[in-house]
C-alpha cells in the first residue's frame, strides 16, 4: 500500500475517516474536511454520528466528488481516551474501508486526537500509519485459494494536510511504514506452522534481510555451536531431527565498528514438544509460537533495514538461539548434565524447561564477543508469567533502574504493556543442584522469576541486561482491530525499535 502525502486543495481518496469523540461534533473533529465537503453538512447519517466507541458511520456524497464518502468512527468519551483507543479506532476503519470495497483512504490529520494525548503530531503520525496498516494485515500464504469473501487490497492512504505538507511529515510516515512492515513479519513467522517456519527458515529470513539491507549475518549449524560450546543450546537441539541455528545479524553503520552494541536476544524454539518432559496434547499445537522472542528480532531488523535513515542509529546486533525441543533416542533426558558457554554446570530436570538453556548460551555468546552497552532478551519463557500477569502483559526483569524506566517508557509509547518483576535473591536456593552448578528449573510457584534467575548466573556481574518474558502477550488468541488474525500480536520489534531510538536521539 502506497502511502501519500496531500496537501490543502488536492484531497481525495474513495473514502475520508473522521474520528469523532463522544459527544462531538464532526464539523469541529475535521474542519477543513468539513469546509472542503460542504455536502457533509446536508447528509442525513450525521446526526447518528455519535462518537460512541467502536461506532462507525458512512456519509455519502455524490460518487463524482474527490472525496465522496466519509467514514466516522467513535472514540468513545474524551475522558476515557487513551492513545490505545486510537489505534484501535484507526485500524477498525481501516479494516472496515477495505471490507466495503474502497481502495483509497484519506486521512485528514486534523482528526487524529493524538495533541490530546500529549503526543506531538510527528510522533502521532508515525503511529497512525502504523495502526491503519496493521488493522490491515492478512495472512493468506497456506491458502490454496482466496477466501471467497476476500475484499481486494487497498491501493493507498492518503494523509491529508490543510496546508503544504511539513517535511517532518514524510519520514514520520515513513518510519511508520517500516514498523508496521517489521511488524508483520515477525506475525508472519510467528503465525506460520512449525513445519514450514523451521530454524533454517529462520536463518534463511535473516540472511535475506542481512542481504537486502546491508546487515552482517553469520549462522552457525550443529557442529559449530557444538564447538563453540554451546551446551545447554546443544541439549535441547539434539532430540530434534530439524538442524538448529544459531544467527547473528548485525546493523554496524560505517564508522562504528568500534562502538559497543546494543544486542537483541530472541528465543528461537520453532516448536516446542516440552521434549522427553512431554507437554500434554492439549494446545500443543500453539506452541509453533514459542520463536515469538525470535520473530520480534527479526522484525527489529526488518524496521532497522526499511528506514531511510538507519546509518545516523547505533550499532545493533540481533542474536537466535533456533532448535525445536523435540523427544527422540538422541534427546536429552532429565537428570543429564551439561556445560554451558558461561562454563557453569547445569542439571537438566525438566526438559521443557528449555528457553531458559537456549537463551543463556546466547547470553554468554554476547558477552564474550561484544562487550554490550545493553543486553536485552525477549522470550515467551514461561506459563507462570502468564499466570503472574495475564494475557496482555509482559513481565519485565532488570537490575537497572535506568534501563527498567527506558523500557517501560518505549513500551508505553508503542501500545506494549509491561511491568517489573523482582529478581529476589532468596529465590536464588531454589535453583541448587545435588550434583551440578544448578538446575535448570525451580518450583512451580514464582517460576517467572527462577527462570529470569537462572539466565542472570550466566552473566557477568553488571551486564546492562534486560529481561522480557512475553509468554502472555506475545501470543493472541483472540484478534483485535490491531492484530486482525489471531495468533501472532506482533508485539516486541516496535518496542525494541523504540529503545534503540532512545539511545540514538540521546534519550538514554
Ligand atoms: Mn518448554
Ligand atoms: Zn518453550
Amino acid at each position: 500500500m502506497d502511502i501519500i502525502l496531500q496537501q490543502g486543495g488536492e484531497w481525495r481518496a474513495d473514502c475520508a475517516l473522521v474520528l469523532l469523540p463522544q459527544g462531538g461534533a464532526v464539523r469541529d473533529a475535521a474542519p477543513a474536511l468539513w469546509a472542503y465537503s460542504p455536502w457533509i453538512a446536508l447528509s442525513p447519517a450525521l446526526r447518528d454520528c455519535s462518537g460512541r466507541k467502536e461506532e462507525l458511520s458512512l456519509l455519502y456524497g455524490h460518487p463524482d466528488l474527490f472525496l465522496p464518502r466519509v467514514l466516522v468512527a467513535g472514540l468513545g468519551r474524551p475522558e476515557d481516551l487513551t492513545a490505545r483507543t486510537v489505534r484501535f479506532a484507526l485500524a477498525g476503519a481501516a479494516a472496515a474501508c477495505r471490507a466495503r470495497g474502497f481502495s483509497s483512504l484519506a486521512l485528514p490529520v486534523e482528526t487524529l486526537p493524538w495533541a490530546a494525548l500529549g503526543i506531538p503530531l510527528e510522533e502521532g503520525i508515525r503511529e497512525s500509519v502504523c495502526a491503519v496498516l496493521r488493522g490491515l494485515y492478512r495472512l493468506e500464504a497456506y491458502r490454496s485459494a482466496p477466501e471467497e469473501d476476500r475484499a481486494p487490497d487497498m491501493a493507498s492512504l492518503a494523509l491529508c494536510f490543510p496546508g503544504p505538507v511539513p517535511d517532518a511529515a514524510r519520514a514520520a510516515a515513513e518510519e511508520g511504514l517500516a514498523e508496521a512492515r517489521g511488524v508483520f513479519l515477525a506475525q508472519d513467522l510467528v503465525n506460520g506452522p512449525a513445519n514450514l517456519v523451521t530454524p533454517s527458515v529462520l536463518a534463511g529470513e535473516a540472511r535475506r534481510l542481512a542481504e537486502r539491507h546491508g546487515f552482517s549475518c553469520e549462522i552457525l549449524g550443529p557442529e559449530e555451536i557444538r564447538v563453540q560450546g554451546m551446551g545447554a543450546f546443544w541439549a535441547v537441539a539434539r532430540g530434534a531431527k530439524e538442524e538448529p541455528r544459531f544467527i547473528v545479524l548485525e546493523h554496524c553503520p560505517p564508522g562504528r565498528e568500534a562502538e559497543q552494541p546494543l544486542v537483541f536476544v530472541g528465543k528461537g524454539i520453532t516448536f516446542d514438544s516440552g521434549g522427553i518432559s512431554l507437554k500434554p496434547a492439549a494446545g500443543m499445537e500453539r506452541m509453533k509460537t514459542d520463536m515469538a522472542g525470535a520473530a520480534a528480532v527479526l522484525g527489529l531488523f526488518a524496521i532497522l533495514g526499511l528506514l531511510p535513515y538507519a546509518g545516523r542509529l547505533p550499532r545493533v546486533a540481533g542474536l537466535i538461539p533456533a532448535t525445536e525441543n523435540m523427544p527422540d533416542g538422541g534427546a536429552t533426558r532429565p537428570g543429564d548434565i551439561v556445560t554451558a558457554l558461561s562454563g557453569k554446570t547445569v542439571e537438566i530436570l525438566n526438559t521443557d524447561a528449555e528457553g531458559r538453556l537456549i537463551l543463556c548460551d546466547a547470553l554468554a555468546y554476547a558477552q564474550k564477543r561484544w562487550k554490550p552497552r545493553l543486553l536485552a532478551d525477549i522470550a515467551t519463557l514461561t506459563g507462570a508469567c502468564l499466570i503472574a500477569l495475564g494475557r496482555e502483559v509482559g513481565g519485565l526483569f532488570t537490575d537497572h533502574p535506568g534501563l527498567r524506566d527506558l523500557f517501560l517508557k518505549s513500551a508505553a509509547a508503542v501500545g506494549d504493556l509491561l511491568w517489573p518483576l523482582p529478581l529476589v535473591k532468596e529465590y536464588e536456593d531454589s535453583l541448587k543442584s545435588a550434583t551440578a552448578d544448578m538446575t535448570n528449573t525451580g518450583p512451580r510457584e514464582g517460576g517467572a522469576i527462577t527462570a529470569a534467575l537462572f539466565l542472570r548466573r550466566h552473566l557477568d556481574p553488571g551486564t546492562p541486561w534486560v529481561h522480557l518474558d512475553v509468554a502472555g502477550p506475545a501470543r493472541a488468541d483472540k484478534a483485535s482491530p490491531l492484530h486482525p488474525v489471531a495468533g501472532a500480536s506482533g508485539l516486541g520489534a516496535r518496542l525494541f525499535y523504540a529503545v534503540v531510538r532512545s539511545f540514538a536521539t540521546g534519550d538514554y
